[in-house]
């Protein structure tokens, strides 16, 4: 076996005979050496060259449809026709899986937000408050209930309010929350109140000097369902302290939803109850074809599907291009949020890949251990594992490799948060490379990683072809590793 892969011919034909002898033989000693061979084979199979033809469609793509392949735009339709007509001819079983996204707002008449009992008080919109975009309509009387408020305020900010949904422990459905500014994005609060059954959400902003007032912002959060404004400090402060406060919220305004469709292919072997999924973002932002943000990341994921498609793989491989993830992480987010509790628990891990062909790259593997965090902490128990498994991929190259934060910017973020392992490669965005990762990767330090960042310059052009065969390389190692053996996952 070792000799036959040693001679290197790596076409269909040798492949069906690696197989073949393979399954001929008697079950391997252990399992580390069947992930082991199988990573060494994809590793060839998975070309540069062969990787970027998908690069030049999606360009292609985007050239034929204004530019640009972002959500809810016919470039982004084209993009999921191509990767899902690609996988399904390599024999996947492929779903297209519908997710919404914010198509249209207008806001037809102001806003109200009255004091009913005990007294009766009117704010004024526009000044004291203001409709959060895209706030869904209602019309709505409540009593309002502070949600783990911090008043006083804290002198440098610092309320939580609302962030954790332990916030709501106490909240008692059909009320209005009354939720402080803080810490996390205002998304994560009303979304959590909107578990919590709130009937309606007033967020007033935290208190300190230069977060008092009351102004105009979209949150690109609507899936609470209710409506939804952010008043100024003040405005919280009194309801906060009038025992049984009542107010009536009413927002007018038409919300206009689209669909757009992840596209999730799965292998038909391999273990269900032990699920490796793989993902990429397969939207671009308007203003360009995103070919490193993130076809680089499609292009790899997709020419590694394809290349394994007749592996015996002992784990179902589920590959992911997610949809709308330039407009909040829609597609992951959605998608998980859809799991049943049973159907999260058999997702191993995740692999996330969003740009790994930047053209000032490093090396940046998701910090799973938190030895190189900045401020977000290590992933769920598991990604550490992850880490390690494809530092080793460049440790055995001789390439060097550093930490990146999970700072929620890409698809982890949803897996994450429910407690699946995750970890992934990106190569930089909009940050400045630093004079140690010159030093490490080459190019050029105080410059950006890319760029032509979220830029109509993010072209065939744009990425760095040696950082883009690495990584195809290093993806397609860590995929077949996975697809035969968790066993590091805890
Ligand atoms: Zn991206």
């Amino acid at each position: 076996m070792r000799n036959f892969l040693r001679r290197g011919a790596v076409g269909a034909v040798s492949v069906a005979t690696t197989l073949a002898l393979l399954l001929a033989q008697p079950a391997p000693a252990n399992a580390s050496s069947l992930d082991d061979v199988f990573a060494k084979l994809l590793v060839k199979q998975v070309t540069g060259a062969h990787a970027k033809q998908h690069l030049d469609a999606l360009q292609g793509i985007a050239d034929a449809n204004g530019g640009n392949r972002a959500a809810g735009t016919p470039g982004y339709r084209a993009s999921r026709d191509y990767v899902a007509g690609k996988l399904r001819r390599a024999g996947y079983k492929v779903t297209l899986d519908p997710i919404n996204f914010v198509q249209g707002w207008t806001e037809n008449s102001p806003p109200t937000l009255n004091q009913t009992a005990p007294g009766s008080k009117v704010y004024v919109p526009g000044e004291d408050f203001f409709t959060f975009t895209p706030s869904p309509a209602g019309d709505v009387t409540a009593q309002v209930q502070g949600v783990d408020l911090t008043l006083p305020p804290a002198p440098a900010p610092a309320s939580t309010s609302g962030c954790e949904s332990a916030d709501f422990a106490n909240f008692v459905a059909g009320r209005i929350a009354l939720i402080q500014r803080g810490t996390c994005a205002f998304a994560t609060k009303v979304r959590n109140a909107g578990f919590a059954g709130a009937a309606g959400i007033i967020v007033f902003n935290e208190g300190q000097p230069g977060r008092t007032d009351a102004y105009q912002i979209d949150i690109g959060e609507w899936r609470a369902g209710i409506p939804m404004v952010f008043a100024d400090f003040a405005v919280g402060n009194e309801l906060a302290a009038i025992p049984g406060a009542t107010v009536r919220l009413k927002v007018d305004a038409t919300l206009t939803l689209g669909t757009d469709h992840n596209v999730i292919a799965e292998t038909r072997l391999g273990n269900p109850k032990n699920v490796v999924m793989v993902g990429a973002h397969l939207d671009s932002v308007p203003a360009g074809p995103g070919i490193n943000d993130n076809g680089s990341g499609t292009a790899a994921i997709l020419e590694t599907a394809l290349q394994m498609r007749h592996y015996p793989v002992r784990n179902k491989v589920r590959f992911a291009f997610w949809a709308a993830e330039e407009i909040g992480l829609l597609g992951s987010d959605q998608y998980v949020e859809g799991l049943s509790a049973a159907q999260r628990d058999r997702i191993r891990l995740y692999l996330n890949f969003d740009m790994v062909a930047s053209p000032n790259y490093a090396y940046k593997l998701y910090d799973g251990d938190d030895s190189d965090a900045v401020g977000s902490p290590a992933g769920p128990p598991g990604s550490a594992q992850i880490e390690r498994q494809l530092a080793a991929f460049f440790d055995r190259r001789g390439l060097g490799h550093v930490g990146t934060d999970f700072d929620g910017r890409s698809d982890y973020g949803p897996f994450i948060a429910v407690g699946i392992p995750a970890g992934g490669i990106f190569t930089g965005a909009e940050g400045l490379k630093t004079p140690a990762e010159q030093a490490l990767f080459g190019g050029t330090a105080g410059v950006a990683y890319d760029v032509c960042y979220h830029q109509a310059c993010d072209t065939l052009a744009n990425p760095n072809m040696t950082a883009f065969d690495v990584n195809a390389d290093a993806i397609a190692d860590s995929v077949a590793r996975f697809a035969f053996n968790t066993t590091a996952i805890p």
